[in-house]
């Protein structure tokens, strides 16, 4: 990342700072409390520059043919795997999540702009055939306009790649408001673009307060679509402001996803698996494994291995390659999972089996750790309703498959799932019945691949899929194109030829 200047904004091809005298945020290492940057509290007037800069750049951007557009994205691929390493540390220190998983999200970037580089010579529509005599009938897809793109911090590169890249490649312009945890991912991953050669106004990026400067977004006269990642919650009231002011909008919001392990599955994968999704990312993925629904005949001998697989993960600095979980990345996460470790204890009433504390000592001693908690509950339960977002596991029993199905798709979510079986009746049965966007047969709830759809159904989302061909409805609008040449007035249903 640049370490000569304080700008940090980049707007109209420029990197600049705040416009005014407004305030700065810091960012710190969550493992270790140090001081990494301090970044400009961008204000609404940025916001406008931002979104001129990207409405002015459109006119031109729509018309660059999109396989020249795509080329832009095969160079900003060579350019990450080249910086791969040095970005993976980067995210590490800014966000926590351990360097085998930072590595993974510069990869999913990689991977993102290779997809799309691709679809350079795709974006297909339809030719098809008309109901009229000598008339042409087709679809195209057309650019949106400009886009904003307010993106969280638990996947700080992938995420803003992952609408990025559709949105350039199908012809739009850009206006990024990360996450204020990890604005450095943010201005790493623009820094590549602007390498290169994304051409001035195509991407701007401003940073800071999601309620100021999301609320000047959403409510832009310019900004024709929003695309919105993050918690159920601030999802609805992004859709409400969309919906008022007619902009295209695409929400991919939380998750309480449950991984099913049946009697007769292969206990040693299940068990690697639930551990994975359980405490990977140290709980804080959209696609986390909060509940696991274990069927009675392998109960007992189950929770014991998990219980112990999850005492025994080693935690510390994600920088240190021995470490299998980090920390949560602020302190306001960590007081989050302790307020749901209370409410699990005092309201619920349920039964904590491991875990529950934050960690203090040796290696966790300057950062926001808390240990691998696992709790044994009930469905009702809102630990087993409500995403935690940190590392705690709800674990419930089930007398049948038919059960364990109802349990897991008993919540206001619909992200991903997961069955653990050697029945392939059961597992079809579960790709039809589970009420998810993502469902996973014999592999954890997380580690989606960027050329399939993702999102998720209920209150996960409003429809929209990102990644992979479905990524492009987003970011494209439909056109239906007539040419008529027959040389005379030709009504649809009306003059239509009688056999
Ligand atoms: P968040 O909703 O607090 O914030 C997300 C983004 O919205 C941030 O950039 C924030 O600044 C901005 N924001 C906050 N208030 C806003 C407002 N009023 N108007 C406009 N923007 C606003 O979420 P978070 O804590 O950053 O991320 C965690 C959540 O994201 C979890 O719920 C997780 O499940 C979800 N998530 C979902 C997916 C998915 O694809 N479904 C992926 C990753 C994370």
């Amino acid at each position: 990342m640049k370490k000569d200047t304080d700008a940090f904004n980049f707007i109209n091809g420029r990197w600049c700072g705040r416009s005014g005298r407004g305030e700065r945020f810091e960012t710190r290492n969550p493992a270790t409390g140090e001081r990494l940057e301090s970044f400009p509290q961008s204000t609404p007037r940025d916001v406008d520059d931002a979104v001129r800069a990207a409405r002015k750049a459109f006119d031109f951007w729509r018309k660059v043919p999109t396989t020249r557009r795509g080329e832009i994205l095969l160079k900003s691929m060579r350019l990450l795997e080249a910086k791969k390493e040095a970005f993976a540390r980067d995210m590490t220190r800014e966000m926590g999540k351990i360097l085998a998983e930072t590595r993974g999200d510069v990869q999913e970037a990689i991977d993102t702009a290779f997809y799309y580089a691709g679809e350079g010579r795709r974006l297909f529509g339809q030719t098809t055939t008309s109901e009229l005599p000598d008339k042409f009938a087709m679809s195209i897809r057309a650019p949106v306009g400009v886009c904003a793109l307010i993106t969280p911090w638990n996947f700080p590169m992938a995420i803003p790649s992952w609408k990025i890249y559709p949105a350039l490649l199908c012809g739009n312009t850009v206006v990024l408001k990360p996450a204020t945890a990890t604005p450095g991912a943010a201005v790493n991953f623009v820094e590549i673009l602007e390498a290169a050669g994304v051409p001035p106004g195509v991407v701007n990026l401003v940073h800071g307060s999601g309620a100021t400067l999301g609320k000047r977004l959403l409510r832009h006269p310019d900004v024709n679509l929003v695309s919105f990642t993050g918690s159920s919650a601030v999802g609805a009231g992004v859709g409400e402001a969309c919906g008022r002011t007619f902009k295209k909008c695409s929400l991919e919001l939380g998750g309480k996803n449950a991984q099913i392990v049946m009697d007769d599955a292969d206990l040693d994968l299940a068990l690697e698996g639930a551990l994975w999704g359980a405490f990977g990312t140290t709980g804080q993925r959209c696609t986390a494994t909060s509940r696991l629904i274990l069927h009675e005949k392998i109960f007992g001998v189950f929770l014991e291995r998990f219980v112990e697989g999850a005492r025994s993960l080693k935690i510390g600095d994600g920088l240190d390659p021995a470490v299998q979980m980090g920390p949560l990345v602020s302190g306001r996460q960590l007081r989050n999972v302790q307020s749901y470790v209370r409410i699990g204890l005092r309201q619920d009433g349920a039964k904590l089996l491991t875990g529950g504390k934050v960690l203090k000592q040796g290696p966790c001693r300057r950062g926001f750790f808390h240990e691998p908690t696992v709790f044994l509950g009930q469905p009702h339960m809102r630990i087993a309703r409500e995403e935690i977002f940190g590392p705690v596991a709800v674990v419930l029993k089930a007398r049948s498959f038919d059960e364990a199905l109802s349990i897991l798709n008993g919540t206001d979510y619909g992200l991903s799932g997961s069955l653990y079986t050697r029945d392939v009746n059961r597992a079809l049965r579960a790709v039809r019945d589970m009420q998810t966007g993502i469902t996973y047969i014999n592999a954890p709830t997380i580690g989606a691949e960027v050329h399939l759809p993702f999102g998720g159904v209920k209150h996960t989302g409003n429809g929209h899929r990102e990644a992979g061909a479905a990524a492009l409805d987003i970011f494209t609008e439909w056109k239906a194109v007539y040419v008529d040449y027959s040389g005379r007035l030709q009504r649809a249903q009306i003059d239509v030829p009688k056999s």
